[in-house]
């Protein structure tokens, strides 16, 4: 099969400006590289805020932004054969792929975690030659990459959740299960229902969680997180103040508050707030709090409760596998499929970034024609 000279990329030249349709030289392929067609690129709450310059992490443009990404193999090299699981995979068979992770480092040889690996070589923050996002025609999946094929029996839609929000989400509660987990009967608050909170919202459910209260301020999200599982959800703008909302979850909670407090919401105000949500000896799951900006907290109130503060971040291949698993096994159960509220060409990327920033689409969706 002869590999295009060009792909089609909207690409972010500079924060703060538009993405601009461009052609992208494809870049000549090194031993065990892949070329894949994008099936499906979602757009993330991560992308609406790298294109403003508004994340911790500050890579150079241009860039082909894009991390949520479903495709279709292209060129597959004589060396590749299977995926990581040993599943054979040919021309034509969808996969997702983690970032490139060196193998060699502290984190990825000692820690074994290479989330945290030094020299990681990501997809959808690279440099735009490189080919290596999302938002494009075709995308360089490097020799060396973790990925696994997508069985034939899930949609690209039911998919794709597990490359982000649903891998983050799986790692998480890893995490949390290290620490205790999640007892039958617990109560469990999730503040923000956007994908991540969604995920939260669906693992929780399937465990023995007798109280999954979603908090969001979108009566759209509240509306599906019910759909994934929320046996109740919280409007947090009904209330006059935060205490009166607080006192409201704590009350649904028993009056002694949540076992575990899970924060999708990004929110520094509700970062804070989630420590008087939390019963004694709670645990505190942080999934989404991306800025580098700063909120007072009191820490005697982590301390007198005994509670438990867990951040994770990100997800591994392990991850990945984890989160196809369940979409597989859970598909008919909830609609994994409609996190995709819109899908957009891909020269209409930045109507779908302005969509994702006001709120308007849950998780938007960038297509190939
Ligand atoms: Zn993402
Ligand atoms: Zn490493």
């Amino acid at each position: 099969m002869d590999i295009p000279k060009t792909s089609k990329a909207m690409v972010l030249t500079e924060f703060k400006k538009p993405l601009e349709l461009l052609d992208i030289a494809v870049p000549e392929l090194g031993p065990g590289d892949m070329l894949v067609k994008v099936d499906l690129a979602s757009v993330c709450g991560t992308d609406v805020h790298l294109a403003r310059d508004e994340l911790s992490m500050h890579p150079p443009t241009p860039i082909i932004m894009g991390h949520e990404t479903v495709g279709e193999i292209f060129y597959l090299p004589d060396s590749v054969t299977a995926d990581i699981t040993g599943a054979p995979v040919k021309v034509g068979d969808r996969i997702m792929w983690s970032h490139l992770f060196c193998g060699k480092c502290y984190s990825c040889k000692v820690l074994h975690e290479p989330v945290m690996c030094e020299r990681s070589r990501g997809y959808g923050f690279s440099g735009a030659a490189e080919l290596r996002g999302g938002y494009a025609e075709y995308e360089v999946v490097l020799a060396g990459t973790d990925f696994v094929r997508i069985p034939d029996e899930i949609t690209s839609e039911e998919a794709v959740g597990a490359c982000c929000a649903g891998r983050t989400c799986v790692n998480a509660f890893d995490g949390l299960a290290r620490c205790g987990g999640i007892r039958q009967g617990d109560s469990v608050v999730i503040t923000g229902v956007g994908p991540v909170g969604l995920f939260a919202t669906v693992l929780a459910a399937q465990s023995g969680a007798a109280k999954i209260i979603a908090v969001d301020v979108s009566p759209t999200r509240l509306e599906f997180s019910k759909k994934w599982g929320a046996t109740h959800t919280v409007n947090a703008a009904d209330y006059k103040d935060s205490a009166e909302k607080v006192k409201y979850i704590r009350d649904l909670c028993g009056g002694r508050g949540a076992e575990i407090v899970i924060e999708c919401s990004g929110s520094l105000a509700v970062f804070a707030e989630n420590l008087d949500m939390l019963a004694y000896y709670g645990k505190y799951l942080i999934v989404g709090q991306t800025s580098e900006s700063e909120i007072p907290i009191v820490p005697n109130k982590i301390q007198r409760k005994s509670a438990v503060v867990i951040g994770s971040h990100s997800g591994d291949i392990r991850h990945y596998i984890k989160c196809l698993k369940f979409v597989q096994a859970n598909k008919d159960k909830y609609p994994f499929g409609e996190i995709i509220s819109k899908k957009y060409k891909l020269a209409d990327a930045n109507q779908a970034l302005e969509d994702m920033r006001a709120g308007i689409a849950l998780k938007a969706a960038l297509v190939n024609d």
